[in-house]
């Protein structure tokens, strides 16, 4: 606004110190969902939304965008005409990985960092407990998923994306509706691997059908399914506890809880231990 004074227009003087301007992501700064829950995102989720904000496929921004930035010479195409997504070729045995808590889902988790500026991502996986958790069958080789929850997702009107949990291989029942986990679609019966050229959080990758419609399955009271409960809620712990947690727990953790398990439960007799958790003596101790 200028002011008039003496047959003078006295202007407001410009600042030209230079602005702060925050840093831009290459992609866009989508948030992850559920994160210090036991509802968390998984990896493989985040990417096929991050997908969607983009408007295309999986494939599509794995092979152009996640693929180059991770500068592996395997999943660059061999040459410009090539139109293969690395999701359905070089990368298709890896995509399990993505979820749990090797160096995939460490690089990985690096890589969709440094593209989208967000920090957390590690928490969409299993790498907060690499030292105390084995790698082995952590993941599950198809995607799973639990119809209700997707139902439950569409109906609040939120957004749609898969848990963490059901990405383990040891979960096979969702904690909230305690019923079983699907891995097959309805329409088309098959499987599908948790991340494929045409993922979309919610739909199946090969007929696009909505993975919500819920078989009428009565719920089950058997003891196994108390304890795959048991494990689901345990898991779903550890997923929710990962970021309080403020550095990863040591090995030693793992070498020291047993003894004590050992004293505390059969006044250090490791044999006895070792029947009453059904594993071989050699094991326990
Ligand atoms: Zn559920
Ligand atoms: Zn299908």
């Amino acid at each position: 606004m200028a002011l008039k004074a003496n047959n003078f227009y006295l202007y407001e003087a410009w600042d030209r110190a230079p602005v702060s301007i925050p840093p831009r992501s290459r992609l866009f700064h989508l948030e992850p969902i559920g994160i210090g829950t036991a509802h968390t995102e998984g990896c493989t989720s985040y990417i096929a939304r991050l997908a969607a904000e983009h408007h295309v496929s999986a494939g599509s921004l794995f092979t152009h965008e996640l693929a180059p930035a991770s500068k592996k010479s395997y999943l660059l195409p061999s040459n410009s005409k090539s139109i293969k997504s690395v999701l359905s070729t070089s990368f298709y045995p890896a995509t399990p990985s993505l979820n749990g808590l090797g160096s995939t889902a460490r690089d990985w988790v690096e890589i969709l960092g440094r593209l989208t500026l967000q920090r957390d991502l590690r928490f969409l996986t299993m790498l907060r407990w690499q030292n105390v958790l084995t790698d082995r069958s952590l993941s599950r080789s198809v995607r799973a998923w639990c119809p209700r929850c997707l139902q439950d997702q569409i109906r609040s009107g939120g957004p749609i994306y898969e848990h963490l949990l059901w990405a383990l291989s040891t979960v096979h029942v969702c904690p909230v509706h305690e019923t079983r986990l699907e891995d097959r679609c309805h329409c088309c019966e098959k499987q599908v691997r948790p991340l494929a050229d045409r993922s979309r959080p919610g739909y199946c990758s090969r007929c696009d059908s909505w993975l919500g419609n819920a078989s009428q399955k009565k719920k089950e009271t058997s003891v196994d399914l108390r304890y795959e409960l048991w494990i689901a809620n345990q898991m779903g712990k550890l997923i929710a506890a990962a970021p309080t947690v403020v550095t990863d727990p040591p090995k030693r953790r793992v070498s020291e809880f047993v003894p004590n398990c050992i004293n505390k439960i059969t006044n250090g007799n490791g044999n006895t231990f070792a029947q009453l958790v059904d594993v071989n003596f050699s094991c326990a101790t």
